[in-house]
């Protein structure tokens, strides 16, 4: 799997959730273990107020990512998962309306928009596939990593959990850092 993270904007929302996520997980101090693994930019960015709305460069959200799946031990793309199901919790909370639509096709939908409040670059598609099936498809990428996709399959996982969603499943069928196109999200759910 390849990547490009060099360039590029996130919101800080992203870096918020996660690093409260790792605090929250781990039974030592994770800030500290993960000090050691980051780049000066990273620990300055962290050691500033980091504003949700405020942009960040998408490498820094990469490093901490990285960093905490790597402090918490365990398998990595498991931890990455939660990761994005709690930014998920926490970003589409403030969204009761979608949320309380209790339909996932409505909340993935959204995510179109939210992409575009979330990340700087790229582009996403949502096609309703079926009643209870959907394709969330992100292109023109010139940033990416499989980091951000593993926490993409927990966060819209997530997201479709909230909107009432049960047994759901998801597969990145397709991924621009295995040199697609374009990355592909396939997500079934049942009532
Ligand atoms: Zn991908």
């Amino acid at each position: 799997m390849n990547e490009i993270i060099d360039g590029g904007r996130i919101k800080g929302g992203f870096l918020i959730s996660h690093m409260k996520w790792a605090k929250q997980q781990s039974h030592f101090d994770i800030t500290q273990k993960m000090n050691g693994h980051l780049s000066a930019e990273t620990l300055a960015i962290l050691d500033s107020v980091i504003l949700a709305t405020a942009w960040y460069p998408f490498k820094t959200l990469i490093e901490i990512d990285r960093t905490i799946a790597q402090a918490t031990g365990g398998d990595d793309s498991a931890t990455l998962f939660e990761l994005g199901r709690f930014a998920a919790q926490v970003t589409l909370n403030g969204m009761q309306k979608v949320v309380a639509a209790s339909d996932p096709h409505k909340i993935l939908r959204k995510q179109v928009w939210l992409h575009k409040q979330l990340v700087e670059f790229g582009n996403s598609e949502y096609i309703e596939i079926a009643p209870q099936i959907g394709r969330l498809v992100r292109s023109a990428y010139p940033w990416y990593s499989p980091v951000f996709c593993q926490g993409l399959l927990g966060y819209y996982s997530e997201a479709v959990t909230m909107a009432g969603g049960a047994r759901v499943q998801i597969k990145e069928t397709e991924c621009i850092c295995a040199g697609s196109e374009q990355c592909v999200f396939e997500i079934s759910w049942r009532a």
